[in-house]
C-alpha cells in the first residue's frame, strides 16, 4: 500500500466499521451486549463508544475474521470489513469471487 492510500483507508475505516456493524445488526448475529454497542455506534458514531465498548467490538471483529477465511487467498485480498460479510455467505472474498466469475466466462 502507498502512503496516500493507507491514509485514505484510515478515514474510511470508521464508515466501513459502521456499515459492518449495521449489517450484522440486521442479521441479528449479536449478543445483547454487542447489539447495544452496535446500535450506539451506528446511531451516534464510533467515536461515541467508550474504550471498553470499543474493546468488545474489536474482540468480536477478531473472532469474526478468524471464522471467515477466504478459501482461495486466505484473506490476502481482503481490504474491508464488508468483504468478510460477503465471505460469510459464499466462502470467497469479493476479489476472488470476481476472479472466479471471470474465469468461468472465458
Ligand atoms: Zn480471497
Amino acid at each position: 500500500l502507498g502512503r496516500a492510500k493507507a491514509a485514505m483507508m484510515n478515514i474510511e475505516d470508521n464508515q466501513d466499521l459502521v456499515d459492518f456493524l449495521k449489517t450484522l445488526l440486521e442479521q441479528e448475529l449479536f449478543t445483547d451486549a454487542l447489539a447495544g454497542i452496535a446500535k450506539q455506534a451506528t446511531s451516534k458514531g464510533i467515536e461515541s463508544l467508550s474504550e471498553r465498548q470499543r474493546d468488545v467490538v474489536d474482540k468480536f471483529i477478531e473472532n469474526y475474521k478468524n471464522r471467515n477465511v477466504c478459501e482461495k487467498c486466505s484473506n490476502g485480498n481482503v481490504s474491508s470489513l464488508s468483504d468478510y460479510i460477503r465471505m460469510s455467505e459464499i466462502g470467497l472474498c469479493p476479489m476472488c469471487e470476481y476472479d472466479k466469475e471471470r474465469l468461468m466466462e472465458e
